[in-house]
């Protein structure tokens, strides 16, 4: 039984391979070990179980992406390279054996930022990917480094978007030391690529590149429901310096960010979105296998929402942003 007659696309809808399994080692170490061993299993089905399911809950359409924190892990820039082309073909491998059901996220090899706009510009313009998953930092160095512009300014040039996704931080911070509940994605997570946006949006990337898109999971990691705030505050305590070409922080959400739904299955932060950015700027999205995708889909098809923001969420946004 489908639970919606409409088109549903999800965009953050991870895998993994045999190869690049180990980088998950610290995801792995938050999780509790029976639901790391079941996750682990689905993320390396890619198309047996993954595909009954998506029937069974109504999702047309997965893009999908390796799982966080991927080959950022990896400390040698080589091998990074190496592993990024050869699980990009493996995607695309995948997508050409099932372009109704799949599309596909590039992973960058972000240690050698030379080569990672070269990756994306092969990924997209050769293996027909729809933009890349970054996940979090990249041996430190966040998407607002003077080194990886190179990369903003070929996902600019190609008009794809780069999915800023959550990975465990460099450190702890303080306030949540002695409390490893905390990290994850329960909270650090969230907290941490909120700040990683607006990072990019204070280091100038969005001034440098205005036609740069970012999209964020998890209803925009909070960041709708503090939109007002950034700006009243930016302007009241702004003396640092920093001239922000739009002038304020809101514009950068408005113009720049696309949210997705992913692992958020509860209307009030939805409606919130909804008023904050509007309707085009919100899509679809799972977090599978972390989340069941029945719940997802029956969320997005029952929430208290009009039928026109409903389509675009489910696939019209989908469609424009990622040319699907
Ligand atoms: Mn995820």
């Amino acid at each position: 039984m489908r639970a919606t007659a409409m088109r549903t696309i999800g965009l953050e809808e991870h895998f993994v391979t045999p190869e690049l399994e180990g980088y998950g080692a610290g995801s792995a170490s938050i999780l509790q070990p029976e639901k790391w061993r079941e996750a682990s299993r689905r993320l390396l089905d890619i198309t047996g179980e993954r595909l009954a399911e998506m029937d069974a809950a109504g999702l047309d359409m997965q893009v999908l992406s390796l799982n966080s924190p991927g080959i950022q892990a990896e400390t040698d820039p080589a091998v990074a390279v190496a592993q990024a082309a050869a699980v990009n073909d493996l995607l695309a491998g995948v997508v050409r054996e099932h372009p109704e059901r799949f599309a596909g996220f590039a992973a960058l090899p972000l240690q050698d930022p030379q080569a990672a706009a070269k990756e994306l510009d092969r990924s997209v313009t050769e293996l027909g990917m729809r933009g890349a998953l970054v996940n979090a930092h990249t041996q430190g160095r966040y998407l607002d480094d003077p080194q990886l512009r190179v990369v903003w300014e070929r996902a600019e040039a190609l008009d794809v978007p780069l999915y800023l996704h959550p990975a465990n931080g460099v450190g702890t911070p303080h306030v949540i030391e002695g409390h490893p509940e905390l990290v994850g994605p329960m909270w650090s997570w969230g907290t941490e690529t909120a700040s990683h946006f607006l990072r990019c949006v204070f280091g100038g990337v969005f001034d440098d590149f205005p036609g740069a898109k970012l999209l964020l999971g998890h209803m925009g990691e909070g960041l709708p429901y503090v939109m007002w705030r950034l700006d009243s505050r930016w302007e009241y305590h702004n003396h640092h310096g920093i001239e922000l070409a739009r002038g304020n922080p809101s514009e950068y959400l408005r113009h720049n960010l696309y949210i997705t739904t992913s692992g958020v299955c509860s209307a009030p932060p939805l409606l919130c979105a909804l008023l904050a950015l509007g309707p085009d700027r919100i899509l679809f999205g799972t977090d599978y296998p972390f989340e069941d995708m029945a719940t997802a889909t029956e969320f997005l098809a029952s929430a208290p929402i009009s039928e026109a923001d409903r389509a675009k969420i489910s696939h019209l946004n989908a469609e424009q942003l990622l040319g699907l």
